[in-house]
């Protein structure tokens, strides 16, 4: 039996190495190098309480706003938005609160069982050592920002999501370099970061190698089809033979869906980060400031910056000023962070209007599998769904409701 799964970010990589694991003959595809793409260089956050939908009203209504700041948390490029307007009608679709409940549900389903899936999955590979033990701060200026984020709190009540409220001297105790302007501060102990998530990536992709696993550098072009899937269609290479096929090319999978003939409503929400190597401060804890829409993560390779999202597509150029925005607002909270020493980058957080991911036989072509539009929290989902998806591939009965992850749910 051999498994083609295409896209070796960290999404398709756990998958991939689980399979393997669980008895497969699997061949990983990417166009480009291991985990280079969103899984590069996300703000690197196991962030289990960050599963509200993004579709809320409260958000929504800003989005006019926004769109007249330059400045503004989040960005549509004019020229992209008439391309929007369809994904945009479903996520205004998807605010409805009768949705929103079951969405939060179906992301704290998935949220409350992450550790569940991550610790074994780094113990079993030798990468425990990747986890820090810190957790996150939110921060607020004042008690009217804090209760402007009430929803987040309250959400967090609603599913039992540990969070423990600290004045603003105590978040300084925990984070010294914090400024005196953080008038209080919540503490979410279970959002653990990762040390570098592209380095995770490769060495789960080495430990996959090792069990016997196969990595081609390719880029797909299609697929064979019969009564099932029979072959994976290269861009100037033979085709390989396949006996199921798994799309998790992140927000490429739109794409390789409508290929298939079930195109998801899959966006881009690019994002990007500066990467400090010598910041001048030195952190523990990872912050975010949700009123300044930013975070900052202590990493292997010094502080990261970074936050936004510019609805631009796949193809526009990157635009450094929004890197640029962030670290200042991030120098509001950390006056004594320094940007010498920097790099830069974009990155395509693989967006549906619902929010939460596709995890999902096709409906369609029996043997193709979909594990794509994780969204803000792929790396905080990504073991979750290796182990989700390798039920559902093995024919198992995975441990939670798979019916919310189906692809043919829009
Ligand atoms: C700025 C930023 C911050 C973020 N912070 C966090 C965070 O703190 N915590 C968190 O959980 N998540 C975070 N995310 C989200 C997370 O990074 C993504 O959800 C996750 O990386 C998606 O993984 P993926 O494997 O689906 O996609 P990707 O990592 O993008 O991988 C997809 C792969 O598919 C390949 N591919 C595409 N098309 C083809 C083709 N035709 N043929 C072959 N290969 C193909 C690409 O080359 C790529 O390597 C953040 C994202 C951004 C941008």
């Amino acid at each position: 039996m051999t498994t083609v799964v295409v896209g070796a970010g960290i999404i398709g990589t756990t998958i991939a190495y689980e399979l393997q694991k669980r008895g497969r003959r699997v061949i990983l595809l990417d166009k480009g190098e291991v985990g280079r793409g969103a899984s590069y260089g996300n703000m690197a956050s196991i962030a289990v309480t960050e599963f509200m939908p993004a579709s809320r009203p409260s958000i929504w209504k800003q989005i006019p706003g926004w769109m007249l700041d330059p400045e503004g948390p989040v960005r549509v490029r004019p020229s992209y938005m008439p391309k929007l307007l369809p994904w945009f009608a479903r996520f205004v679709a998807a605010s409805r609160p009768a949705r929103l409940r079951q969405l939060e549900a179906e992301g704290a389903a998935l949220c409350s069982r992450v550790y569940d899936d991550l610790l074994p999955l780094l113990r079993e590979t030798g990468l425990e050592s990747e986890l820090t033990e810190e957790g996150c701060l939110s921060l607020y200026s004042n008690e009217a920002e804090f209760r402007a984020d009430r929803e987040h709190i309250e959400i967090l009540e609603r599913f039992d999501f540990p969070h423990q409220r600290l004045t603003g001297a105590e978040a300084r105790e925990l984070e010294p370099e914090l400024s005196d302007r953080i008038g209080l501060a919540v503490l979410f102990p279970e959002n653990r970061s990762l040390r570098d998530p592209f380095r995770l990536v490769n060495k789960l992709a080495q430990r996959f190698t090792a069990l016997g696993g196969e990595f081609r550098r390719c880029a797909v072009a299609g697929f064979d089809r019969s009564s099932r899937v029979t072959a994976v269609r290269l861009v100037g290479g033979d085709p390989i033979a396949a006996d199921e096929v798994v799309i998790s090319a992140g927000a490429h999978s739109g794409l390789l869906s409508k290929m298939l003939g079930e195109p998801m409503p899959l966006e881009t929400e690019r994002g990007y980060h500066t990467q400090i190597m010598a910041p001048g401060v030195s952190m523990r804890h990872s912050i975010i400031w949700p009123a300044r829409a930013f975070m900052v993560t202590p990493t292997a390779g010094g502080i990261r910056v970074g936050g936004t999202v510019e609805m631009a597509g796949l193809d526009a150029a990157p635009d450094y000023r929004r890197s640029k925005i962030t670290v200042r607002r991030a120098q509001t909270a950390l006056p004594n962070l320094r940007c010498e020493n920097f790099t830069e980058w974009m990155g395509h957080r693989p967006a549906l209007p619902d929010t939460v991911p596709v995890m999902s036989a096709s409906a369609k072509t029996p043997g193709v599998f979909y594990a794509a539009g994780h969204g803000h929290l792929g790396v905080t989902y990504a073991a979750t769904t290796a182990r989700l998806m390798g039920d559902l591939i093995t024919g198992r009965t995975p441990p939670i409701d798979m019916r919310p992850y189906r692809v043919d749910r829009f």
